[in-house]
């Protein structure tokens, strides 16, 4: 009883915050003390998420791989859950042949567009619909808390396959400045079979930023998703071939990056790649590319993004964002805000701010209804966290909060918020990509030091700026060396025609936006003479 009156609070909250503020105090004081009461509640329960037979997806329909089985480990209680059937060499080669058939004889790329940008919004529709089979099946193996999820995640995806439904009709070509007596023409056409590769971070969300452009462009694909994260994207695919996508269009491998993941961007079939991951491996593909076609690649690489608050900023809202942009989804985001460089004169103030807001929070199993830091996705990235912190500790920085595994009510791997003051400029832990709840702290005194400091980087994905003067925001726009750079804010917003990329090694090309789309076609060009 006091569990259901508790999710009911939590979906008014999230649905309804401006009227909550006029519920009858009676009614809300109960309600608050059945969440208190009810701090435990799983909102489902893991054991008893089946999962169908059969991860792969070819040819319109679900098949067992016959390939390496790949145990799949639980983050947030380390159980493995599990057995991944990868896709063997043969049926690596029928998925891509069959992308291709489905390509070249299926009907989509020649598709009216709007009917194209039809049957996208009813998968669009099917997606949300599907909230109760989706959500637990994202939570269950991933670091993404159901909660998010619910609120978050499931809606983005369905609204980025609406977004990319919308440019169907709208990148056609143009007609080319030439001669009265010629008729010069560009003209976009799909490229044929891309292959994605994706993260495990946010598995739906980062495959849905690869699938939607290059489906909605007319083209088919074949994903890989993480081996750690395999299973919620599957139940996609059998949504969109409901939604009448012609079978082939999509298709789903699983498997490692070494046995399925390379010779999936080999293959010469593929006539382009798009690749979300760490900055190692978007290299290694891109050799892959160069040496096999070459084919072009779009890379979402890492980042190291830095947040900086100006001493004439809202310092309790500026601190609040800065806490947050390093603990969402246990800091393992692109775009995590992982370096605060704060102005001399308000840092104490700022670093009090944020040790507050990381003390608040509780680390517990992504199914739980109070967990607020979900897990590291595996014991080795654990680990390797620990060991930057340790090895910052041991050249002479300070631990202000955290620093160390956190305990949780499972046995799941979990990490501390952590502020680390005094770490070098180039030390790794100011350099490196984390990938966790880490966030350090350095101090500056003028504005063009604060500067030198962001952008004294090898990534370049994004950035935070805090300040009340506009002329200093526009200066920081314009000098900070990032794909993106939020003003008084950290974090995306539902503005999904705005493209998301990174600079130097944060990656190649764009995802979202009309760049997106844009970068799966390719231009032919005609020339008439009369
Ligand atoms: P990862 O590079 O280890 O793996 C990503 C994917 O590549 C997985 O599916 C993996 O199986 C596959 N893979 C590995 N080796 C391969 C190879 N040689 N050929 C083909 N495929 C291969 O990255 P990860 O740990 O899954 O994800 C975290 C990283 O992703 C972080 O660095 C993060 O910053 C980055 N990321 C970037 C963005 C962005 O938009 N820039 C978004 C999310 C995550």
């Amino acid at each position: 009883m006091a569990a259901a009156f508790a999710l009911i609070l939590e979906d008014y909250r999230a649905d309804f915050p401006a009227q909550l503020q006029h519920m009858p105090r009676a009614i809300h004081i109960l309600l608050s003390a059945c969440m208190k009461e009810s701090r435990a509640v799983d909102v489902f329960n893991p054991d008893l998420i089946a999962l169908p037979q059969g991860s792969n997806f070819i040819g319109g329909r679900r098949v067992i791989g016959r390939g390496q089985a790949i145990p799949v480990r639980r983050p947030s209680d380390g159980r493995v859950y599990a057995d991944l059937d990868s896709v063997d060499d043969a049926q690596l080669g029928e998925a891509v042949e069959d992308a291709q058939r489905a390509y070249k004889s299926s009907g989509w790329a020649q598709t009216d567009p709007r009917g194209r940008m039809r049957v996208l919004r009813r998968w669009a529709d099917l997606i949300e619909a599907d909230m109760e089979t989706l959500a637990p099946l994202e939570a269950l193996g991933s670091t993404r808390m159901i909660h998010e999820i619910r609120a978050w995640d499931v809606s983005y995806t369905a609204e980025t396959v609406r977004f990319f439904a919308e440019w169907a009709d709208k990148i056609g070509g143009e007609v080319a400045a030439t001669t009265p007596d010629k008729l010069g023409l560009t003209i976009h056409e799909p490229y044929g079979v891309v292959a994605a590769i994706a993260p495990w971070n946010l598995p739906l969300v980062m495959a849905a930023w690869k699938i939607a452009p290059a489906i909605a462009a007319g083209n088919s694909i074949v994903l890989k998703p993480s081996e750690m994260t395999p299973f919620s994207i599957v139940r996609l695919a059998e949504l969109a071939i409901e939604a009448g996508l012609p079978a082939g269009i999509f298709n789903i491998v699983q498997g490692d990056g070494r046995s399925v993941g390379d010779p999936l961007v080999r293959r010469p079939e593929v006539a382009k790649v798009t690749f979300t991951g760490s900055t190692a491996t978007g290299a290694a593909i891109m050799t892959a590319c160069a040496q096999t076609g070459p084919k072009p690649v779009t890379l979402e690489l890492g980042g190291k993004s830095p947040q900086i608050i100006f001493a004439d900023a809202g310092l309790d809202k500026a601190s609040a964002i800065v806490a947050r942009a390093i603990t969402l989804n246990a800091g393992q985001v692109c775009v995590a805000g992982s370096r605060l460089l704060v102005q001399e004169g308000v840092a104490d103030q700022v670093i009090d701010c944020i040790m507050t807001a990381f003390a608040a929070h509780k680390a517990g199993p992504t199914w739980a209804s109070d967990s607020t830091l979900g897990p590291i996705i595996s014991e080795g990235q654990l680990d390797r966290i620990d060991g930057i912190v340790q090895r910052a500790v041991a050249d002479g920085a300070q631990v202000l909060t955290g620093g160390s595994r956190a305990t949780a009510p499972q046995d799941g791997s979990f990490f501390l918020p952590t502020l680390l003051q005094n770490a070098a400029q180039h030390s790794e832990a100011v350099q490196g990509e984390i990938f966790g709840p880490v966030l350090t702290v350095q101090t500056f005194t003028d504005e063009m030091e604060a500067y030198a400091l962001a952008n004294d980087s090898a990534y370049g994905l994004a950035a935070g700026v805090h300040t009340s003067d506009l002329t200093r925001a526009l200066r920081a726009t314009r000098t900070l060396e990032a794909g993106t750079v939020w003003v008084n804010r950290y974090g995306r917003s539902n503005d999904f025609i705005l493209p998301t990329g990174g600079f130097k090694q944060s990656g190649i090309g764009k995802d979202l936006g009309r760049e997106a789309y844009v970068a799966n076609l390719k231009t032919k060009v005609a020339l008439i003479e009369f």
